[in-house]
């Protein structure tokens, strides 16, 4: 407690330590002279105020086409100068968008005058989230009702074979970093290394050369900004700098640091590697045959580049293109950092998470009926995130009204299996995540088709795939896995759908003091079985798993953490969630140190097989910079 009133917060929800330090730097308001001005529950207060009061607009719109008001709604009171101004330009967007007529004055005089179910709304964005059963993405919360104003996490930006057009999306890197968005880039378009330069008859530098731009743009706006942007790059497969782009990253002193890269794959690429074949590698300008490489001698550079440095990962744009519903829009060609959410070029995407450790009743048992209520309530958050938004570049606004791509996930994964029995390396676990989401795509899907009898179908719904299948959608996609880094430190819960990183480990605190951090569900269960001691805590947080561990086996078993699990268990996992999520599924597949290449390249392969839209793998220590360590030995 004195730790948490040293940061200057009044924790009024009875977070972990952890949470009030990361709210406290970024999250929490904060005063000209940096002092922090609202407890925790008035943060998720401020975003349930701003969220939720979207419903008055549409509220709006049913009485202006039908005449009818909301029965069951009520008379707003009272209304925030934040939640005017966020009225005021989701009023105007949706009059550009021909939905509302009329003026924000008569608007007003029917929302304080009729009756809305803005405020119940309100009620329940906020129980949602002060309870931790579901978090917004963290732009979300940073701004909202604050002066940026931008909700979104993902973003995707075109780039043009132009200087113009690449300094202009520079530009817009540089307004969404600051904003705590993250970007992804296709640089698939610009023309290869010392291809002729029209303009000046020199050559060009090539996709690489340009990529450090930005990586420096993002470098400097961190200092100012919400939190470290990061990026995407990808490169497809048959660009002549391909080779270049693969071992971009190897350098000690890296260069594109805040670059994840990721090669864009077609199947023809796996059919030509299961028949020795050759990629030929094409000008992407002239489309003509520049060179020719082995597909073999390709995939071998890859998978050593990845063991040695983790990148590059691999997406497979024709199951990303397959699955995309609005194909009569564009193609995708690129995902956002974390590489979890496919979008088109000016597209963004608003994430948010339930935490599914919430949801395990007192006889261990999943309650799926609350779970089934706080799918719908957060996706109706989610869409009216869209509204709400207020996007820092016009074409992204544009596009992103036109799709109204959303992305509902979880966290807490590993924590709901534990406190089920199961452990993660199982067929059961495989299991629970098919339920699990099978349920949320369901129902996320289901109330977005309700939305859309209240609202109306998502502008580019005429001439996707929805239409053909006559199915109704308010947003083009609803269900995303996000890797919920700092989102799951806030709930308190385990990250995403991973494993346990570590049971226990030390931390280093102030005055070289050191304190042991044990994971909250392995503690309880110790004392309920009568195996609690200091000494263990000591030995557990010393490796941070149980290996070597006198323990009984199934304890052993439960709380496998990441490095201990088989990849392929990883690449199974990740498949799973795919099957039943619209957009992609955020997953480390970790291996241990001693991995090889050829072990990377099966984990590689296997998601390709699996139908996986990405993948990503982490071989422990292959990086000089590494977040978590697991255990203090190492
Ligand atoms: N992201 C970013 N910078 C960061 C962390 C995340 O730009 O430091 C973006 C990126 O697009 C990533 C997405 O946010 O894919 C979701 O990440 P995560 O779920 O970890 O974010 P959280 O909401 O937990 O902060």
């Amino acid at each position: 407690r004195e730790e948490k009133e040293r940061l200057g917060v009044k924790d009024d929800l009875k977070l972990t330590l952890n949470a009030v330090k990361v709210l406290e730097a970024r999250y929490l308001l904060k005063d000209e002279e940096g002092k922090i001005i609202e407890t925790p529950d008035q943060m998720f207060r401020r975003v349930a105020n701003h969220v939720g009061v979207i419903d008055a607009l549409y509220d709006y719109a049913n009485f202006q086409k039908k005449g009818t008001v909301r029965e069951d709604g009520k008379k707003i009171s009272n209304l925030l100068n934040t939640q005017i101004e966020v009225l005021e330009r989701g009023f105007n967007e949706l009059v550009n968008d021909g939905v509302l007529k009329g003026t924000f004055g008569q608007f007003m005089d029917f929302i304080y005058t009729k009756p809305t179910i803005a405020e119940d709304t309100i009620e329940k964005f906020h129980k949602m989230m002060k309870s931790l059963e579901y978090v917004p993405n963290s732009p979300t919360m940073m701004n909202a009702g604050a002066r940026l104003g931008q909700l979104s996490a993902c973003f995707v930006l075109p780039v043009g074979d132009s200087i113009e057009e690449i300094f202009e999306a520079v530009k817009q890197t540089a307004e969404i970093h600051k904003s705590g968005g993250g970007t992804g880039f296709s640089f698939s378009r610009l023309r290869n290394k010392d291809d002729i330069v029209g303009s000046t008859k020199g050559v060009a530098s090539g996709p690489v050369s340009f990529m450090k731009i930005f990586d420096t743009t993002t470098e400097v706006i961190k200092q100012g900004g919400k939190r470290r942007g990061a990026n995407m790059g990808i490169l497809r497969y048959d660009h002549p700098d391909i080779m270049e782009f693969i071992t971009s990253k190897d350098s000690e002193n890296t260069i594109l640091k805040n670059f994840n890269i990721s090669v864009g794959m077609e199947d023809e690429f796996f059919e030509k590697l299961d028949s020795d074949g050759y990629v030929d590698l094409k000008n992407p300008k002239t489309g003509k045959v520049v060179s020719r490489i082995k597909a073999r001698t390709m995939w071998d550079s890859i998978i050593t580049h990845a063991w040695k440095t983790a990148d590059p990962g691999l997406i497979f744009l024709d199951e990303i293109n397959r699955a995309n519903p609005v194909k009569n829009i564009a193609d995708i060609e690129a995902t956002n950092p974390c590489g979890e959410q496919p979008l088109m070029p000016y597209e963004s995407c608003n994430l948010g998470s339930i935490n599914l450790a919430k949801f395990v009743k007192e006889d261990n048992t999943i309650d799926w009926d609350r779970l089934r209520e706080t799918v719908h309530m957060s996706t109706r958050f989610l869409d009216n995130v869209v509204d709400a938004n207020n996007f820092p570049v016009r074409q992204i606004k544009e596009m992103t009204r036109k799709t109204r791509k959303i992305g509902l996930g979880i966290m807490g994964f590993a924590d709901m299996l534990i406190m089920l029995g199961v452990p993660y390396d199982s067929e059961e676990a495989l299991k629970i995540a098919e339920n699990v989401m099978s349920f949320l795509d369901l129902e996320s899907h289901k109330e977005s088709q309700n939305l859309a009898i209240e609202r109306g179908v998502f502008p580019g719904w005429y001439g996707s795939e929805y239409e053909k299948e006559d199915i109704l959608m308010r947003n083009s996609t609803t269900t995303t896995i996000a890797p919920t880094g700092t989102i799951s430190i806030i709930a308190g819960c385990s990250s995403s759908i991973e494993p346990l990183f570590a049971i226990a480990f030390m931390r280093h605190v102030l005055n070289g003091q050191e304190l042991i951090e044990v994971n909250p569900l392995f503690e309880e269960i110790m004392k309920k079985r009568n195996l609690y001691s200091e000494k263990l805590m000591q030995d557990v947080a010393t490796t941070g798993n149980l290996s070597k561990i006198d323990l009984p086996e199934d304890l052993k078993r439960l709380f496998k953490t990441a490095h201990e699990i088989d990849p392929e268990w990883h690449v199974l996992m990740q498949a799973t969630f795919q099957k039943y999520c619209d957009s992609g599924v955020s997953k480390t597949i970790n291996l241990p140190n001693d991995a090889t290449p050829e072990d990377i390249g099966k984990a590689y392969r296997l998601a390709k097989d699996l139908h996986c839209k990405g993948i990503t793998v982490y071989r422990d220590r292959s990086k000089t910079e590494q977040v978590l360590y697991s255990g203090t030995s190492g």
